[in-house]
């Protein structure tokens, strides 16, 4: 799995903000604290972000409060804040190659799949939300008796929206978008991991014309700012998409303040089954795509590949020449499949669940290390003979390791 690297993309990467962004303005943390972010690459630090803790959550409550109390935004007509959101997507695409130039150098996705498909995806999500301002319709109930039950719909106030590192720009999207689409004043909390981007894309929809007040991102970390922004009080609801440990967190933290109402995205443990009657080289390629994909960090992806005993050799063959096959190296060099996972705990993460699988007997077909000596690089890594009850087969390892189990 060397890495068959051309000429290197060399876009010009810009940091771009690193504050907090409060009431339309970046600012420092209160505490004046900041913390790194680093380049999986190579495990520099890229920069370093104002570190948001419950001072600073507070301080964006009362902004987005006050922008949802006081503010045009909720009154905005459903047109005009369409507008704004056409306009962000414009402003997306207009700067696509420095976002996701941002986005490969924080996150460790190779730039191709940032430049055309993240970063597309976060301008195509824009206008689709868009498209919903004017299409939220209440309801006529046939009332018993002469009355006019009516439902009408309207935002809910203030979110608070906390989301993962693995594809930072479209979970942003997904909270941010129908929720402001909706006519709500949002507090988001980054991941530690990827702050930048949203910092850099926020920035375009105030130019956009985004009142203040109506979005501010506080970075900072899960125990300090996610939790204190899970407890508020003045937080109408809370959007969050985590690991399922920290999903038990959020609901527990809203269910001890205010009660507000919870989504939860988690993680998964996915099967892919292949039939005795299948297209074997199809059904390899989809089944590595389904797990390798983002450096394996999905949690839809496809982690527990079911192959029937008749056609099981062939396919487990053929994935290891498939997984030999993976282009693995720099995110920045044209032609990589596979950049670096996201950070030193990951990475840790995945060897452990590597050797967990070993020890537990399942068979190594290829892979199983770590890949060079800088960064955050792992082989692309393939177990054969799975069983249900081995703990690779139970838990979510968000890595590039698929699990193959035999089945009649
Ligand atoms: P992952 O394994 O994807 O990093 P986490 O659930 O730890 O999953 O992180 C997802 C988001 O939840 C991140 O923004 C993180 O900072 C935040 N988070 C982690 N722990 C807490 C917590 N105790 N309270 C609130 N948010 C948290």
């Amino acid at each position: 799995t060397a890495a068959a690297a051309e000429e290197p993309i060399s876009p010009s990467v810009q940091v771009g903000e690193t504050q907090l962004l409060i009431n339309g303005k970046f600012v420092d943390a209160a505490s004046g604290k900041t913390f790194p972010t680093v380049d999986p690459r190579t495990g520099e630090v890229i920069a370093r972000v104002a570190e948001g803790d419950a001072e600073d959550v507070d301080r964006a409550v009362v902004a987005a409060r006050k922008a949802f109390d006081e503010g045009p935004w909720p009154r905005m007509t459903a047109y005009e804040r369409s507008r704004i959101l056409l306009r962000f997507a414009d402003l997306i695409e207009k700067h696509n190659d420095d976002i996701a130039a941002l986005e490969t150098w924080d996150n460790g996705k190779p730039y191709e799949q940032a430049a055309h498909i993240e970063v597309p995806m976060l301008a195509r999500l824009m206008r689709y939300y868009a498209g919903w301002t004017d299409k939220i319709h209440g309801l006529i109930v046939p009332a018993d008796g002469p009355h006019h039950v009516q439902v009408l719909h309207e935002p809910i106030g203030v979110v608070g929206q906390i989301i993962p590192w693995n594809f930072p720009l479209l979970m942003y999207g997904w909270k941010v978008g129908p929720a402001l689409a909706c006519g709500n004043t949002i507090v988001l909390k980054t991941a530690e991991q990827t702050p930048l981007s949203a910092l850099y894309v926020s920035k375009l929809l105030h130019e956009a014309g985004l009142p203040e007040g109506v979005l501010n991102i506080v970075s900072g970390f899960g125990p300090t700012a996610g939790a204190a922004l899970a407890s508020h009080m003045d937080v109408d609801k809370i959007a969050f998409t985590g690991s399922t440990d920290t999903g038990k967190v959020i609901l527990e933290l809203s269910a001890r303040s205010n009660l507000k109402p919870v989504t939860l995205e988690l993680g998964g443990k996915s099967p892919f089954i292949v039939m005795d009657d299948a297209d074997i080289d199809q059904a390899v390629e989809l089944a590595h795509f389904a797990l390798f994909f983002n450096q394996g960090q999905c949690c839809c992806a496809g982690s527990r590949t079911f192959v029937h005993e008749r056609v099981y050799d062939e396919f487990v063959e053929k994935s290891k020449a498939r997984a030999l096959k993976r282009v693995v190296g720099d995110p920045f060099r044209k032609g990589v499949e596979q950049g670096p996972q996201i950070d030193d705990e990951q990475f840790k993460k995945i060897l452990r669940y590597i050797k967990s699988g070993v020890d537990s007997g399942a068979t190594l077909v290829t892979g199983g290390d770590k890949l060079g000596d800088k960064g955050y690089y792992i082989q692309p890594t393939i177990f054969s003979d799975v069983q249900d009850g081995m703990k690779i087969a139970q838990e979510e390892i968000f890595g590039p390791v698929q699990s193959i189990f035999k089945f009649k």
